[in-house]
Parts: C-alpha cells; sequence; structure tokens
C-alpha cells in the first residue's frame, strides 16, 4: 500500500511545475495551437526533469510518485494556460508494461521511457467501427511463426508521429469464436521506429492541437516478444489502466476549470460597463462563482479517487465520477469566462477560445461521458444493462 504524500509534498510538486510553466507562458501555447505544433521544447524540459516519468518506479530510474502527486503535476500544466494533453501518455501510457508486462520488457523499456530517450505516448485503441465499443475492433495480430503479422485500421490515435513506440490493441482470435466478448484481444508494444512502409499515418484536421492521426497497417511484422502478457488478456490490461488515466484527466479538467474562473473573475472585476464593474452584476458573477463550487467538488473527487487508488483499493466507480463531473466543471468555467468576455472571448490573444477548444474534448474521451454514466447506472447501481 502506498503512503498518500504529505500536503506539503503536493506543494513542492505544485511550486516546481509551475516554475517550468512560467517559463512556457501563453504566447507559447498560442504560437503552438496557430502553428499546429508540437510542444517539444515543454516535453523534453518535462521529461529531463522527471515530471512524466514520475509514475515509473524509482527501481527503474522514474520518480516512484504517487498518482495523487502526478495528477498534481498535469493539473500545474493546465492551470498556467498550458495544454497537458501534449504530454499525459507519456506519463501513463507505460501502466501496461509495469503491471502486466515481462520483466525483461520492463528492463528493456521503463529506464527509457523514465529518462525520456523513448517516448512512448500512443496508445492505438480506436476503430473507425470500434470506438466505445473497444471489443468490436476488427485490426488483426496474426502469428507466424516468431512474429505477429498486423492488418487493419485505426482512428484518432494521438501523438504517433511524436512517439518512439506505441501499445496497440488488436484482435487475435476472431470475435465470433468468442464465448466471452472481452477475451480474444491482445496488446503489443510496437516500435514506430522500424515500421516503415507497413505502418501508414494520416494526420487528422481536428479543431485543436492535437496531433491525432488514422492509422493503417499492412502486414506489420511484431515480434512476439512484444506481446505484452498473455495472448487473448489485452482488453482486460487496458481496463486496469483506465482509472488512473480519468484520475489524471480530472486533474488536467480541475486546472483548466480553475484557469478559466480565475480569467473570468479578474477581467469582470475590471472590466466597466454602464458605469460599473461588469462582475458586480449578479447576472454575471454568480454563474462564475457556480462553476467555482463546481470545480472544486469535482476536485474532491478527484483526490478521493487518487488516494483510493494509492492506497491499493478499489477505485472505478470515483475514478469514473471524477472524469465525469470534473469535465463538466471544466466545460462549465470555459462557457462562462467565454460568456463574461463578450467578444473578446473570441480573440485569440486572451487565449479563451483556445482552452475553450481543448477542455471540450474530455466530455468526449479517453470516454465519453454517456458511458460513464452508464457504467455507473450499471455496475454501481446494479440498474439493467443498456449494451
Ligand atoms: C482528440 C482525440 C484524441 C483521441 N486519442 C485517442 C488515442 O490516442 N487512442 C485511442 O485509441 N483513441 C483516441 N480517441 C478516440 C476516443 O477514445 C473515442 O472517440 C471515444 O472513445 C468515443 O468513440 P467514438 O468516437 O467512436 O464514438 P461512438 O462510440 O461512435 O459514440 C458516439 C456517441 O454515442 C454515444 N453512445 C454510444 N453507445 C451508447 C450507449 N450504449 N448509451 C449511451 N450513449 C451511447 C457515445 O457516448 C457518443 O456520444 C481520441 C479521440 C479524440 C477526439
Amino acid at each position: 500500500m502506498t503512503q498518500q504524500p504529505a500536503p506539503d509534498a503536493l506543494n513542492d510538486v505544485r511550486m516546481a511545475v509551475r516554475e517550468v510553466c512560467e517559463k512556457y507562458g501563453n504566447e507559447y501555447w498560442r504560437r503552438m495551437d496557430h502553428d499546429r505544433s508540437y510542444p517539444e521544447a515543454f516535453v523534453k524540459e518535462m521529461t529531463e526533469l522527471g515530471w512524466l516519468g514520475a509514475l515509473i518506479p524509482e527501481e527503474f530510474g522514474g520518480g516512484g510518485m504517487t498518482v495523487t502527486e502526478a495528477s498534481v503535476i498535469l493539473e500545474e500544466i493546465n492551470r498556467a494556460g498550458g495544454h497537458a494533453a501534449a504530454c499525459h501518455a507519456q506519463m501513463y501510457t507505460m501502466g501496461i508494461l509495469l503491471r502486466h508486462g515481462s520483466e525483461e520488457q520492463k528492463q528493456r523499456y521503463l529506464p527509457d521511457v523514465a529518462s525520456g530517450a523513448l517516448r512512448l505516448q500512443a496508445f492505438g485503441v480506436t476503430e473507425p467501427n470500434a470506438g466505445s465499443e473497444t471489443t468490436r475492433i476488427e485490426t488483426t495480430a496474426v502469428r507466424k511463426g516468431d512474429k505477429y503479422v498486423i492488418n487493419g485500421e485505426k482512428i484518432f490515435i494521438s501523438r504517433v508521429l511524436q512517439s518512439d513506440l506505441m501499445v496497440l490493441l488488436a484482435r487475435t482470435t476472431p470475435y465470433d469464436e468468442l464465448e466471452n466478448k472481452t477475451m480474444g484481444l491482445s496488446a503489443f508494444i510496437v516500435d514506430l521506429r522500424t515500421a516503415g512502409d507497413h505502418l501508414k499515418v494520416q494526420p487528422l484536421d481536428l479543431m485543436f492541437n492535437q496531433h491525432t492521426n488514422q492509422l493503417f497497417f499492412d502486414d506489420l511484422e511484431v515480434p512476439v516478444e512484444n506481446l505484452i502478457g498473455e495472448e487473448g488478456m489485452g482488453f482486460r490490461y487496458i481496463i486496469d489502466s483506465w482509472n488512473v488515466e480519468r484520475i489524471l484527466i480530472s486533474a488536467e479538467c480541475v486546472g483548466d476549470g480553475d484557469w478559466f474562473i480565475n480569467k473570468a473573475a479578474a477581467y469582470t472585476s475590471t472590466r466597466e460597463v454602464f458605469g460599473r464593474p461588469i462582475g458586480a452584476n449578479q447576472g454575471v458573477q454568480l454563474p462564475i462563482a457556480q462553476a467555482y463550487a463546481h470545480v472544486r467538488a469535482a476536485d474532491l473527487m478527484r483526490f478521493d479517487a487518487a488516494a483510493k487508488y494509492d492506497r491499493g483499493e478499489k477505485c472505478g466507480a470515483e475514478a469514473n465520477m471524477a472524469k465525469l463531473l470534473a469535465s463538466e466543471a471544466s466545460w462549465e468555467a470555459a462557457n462562462v469566462c467565454m460568456n463574461v468576455h463578450g467578444g473578446y472571448g473570441f480573440a485569440a490573444d486572451f487565449d479563451i477560445e483556445r482552452k475553450f477548444r481543448e477542455t471540450r474534448l474530455f466530455i468526449t474521451a479517453p470516454i465519453n461521458n454517456n458511458l460513464v454514466l452508464a457504467f455507473l447506472g450499471q455496475n454501481v447501481l446494479g440498474m439493467p444493462r443498456s449494451y
């Protein structure tokens, strides 16, 4: 069982991450967004300082931090006006290796992921015919001697061009041959550096600066030693990583929510219309206060989920509720901030429209909030299943 960090330890993390973020101000992130560039310098510095290897145990060269501490790192990036989604996956994609990889795989990859010598921040699951319904994926991995041969298509796979390695979920048993539909999928480490023409990467044009792609696999060979854990167990393994991802994303939403609220409170306290600050009007002030209360409530759920995870307790319900509440709260704060800025909310140099586009993703991905609610209804409240 992991001990919870003392509040002071969290403050130390906050202060140290803030120091880095101060060097990469709004202008930096605005330029990245405008040019659709990858924030290479920021990610490099965060990696070199060990922040993105926070969850890798010390024996593999990582920070050995708790999920609570790690979540504060991402929260602070977003609170400072940055975009943690550009690098959050370097923090948690390795979790599947840590929990289910062989000792040899851990030794082979984790120290280099911790140091940043290897980028592992691509996770290939979603397909054109299988989004929320992961067990329907069609990309196949067929064993031929000491290799698996991969064929198929993925969509919305982020940071493939910025990664050396990708965790891939592929089908090793045809769907119709399975009694239990959650079996038959396997997880692999794909070395993107040697994929060559067998993997075509088609960048997608999205509404914000997220380096997301469609992938086409054509007889891509993956050595058998790159299978993670047991064949057919891949779906179970990725479910194990969902709670951490949801907790970390909740923290990013909290950071975003605070950024929007701070911006809205500051602007409305000074912007004068009809001879007084607009923030004195209850129609302006109360929605900001309401959004603030919702962010704080979501933050409690996030810390509750993180503490449970760190203590080794079950936290599926809390992690899902944290993601639901935090994504709704940050989206509410985004809309309030946009509203109270009038026309200026639409101006790029106010950064609101950029953060507004960025924070909207969390309602939809990595899992849609509808599916979170269905999980709560079915798995926590014991109600009838819709799927
Ligand atoms: C910017 C971005 C980055 C992404 N990065 C990655 C990545 O790196 N790797 C990866 O694998 N995927 C990634 N994704 C994919 C993301 O995880 C999926 O988009 C998400 O899981 C939803 O799948 P879908 O888009 O196919 O929606 P669908 O599954 O088609 O769902 C469409 C709508 O129907 C609703 N719905 C479906 N079934 C039900 C039901 N039973 N009850 C109620 N509502 C239902 C959903 O909630 C949703 O609102 C990314 C997506 C985006 C937009």
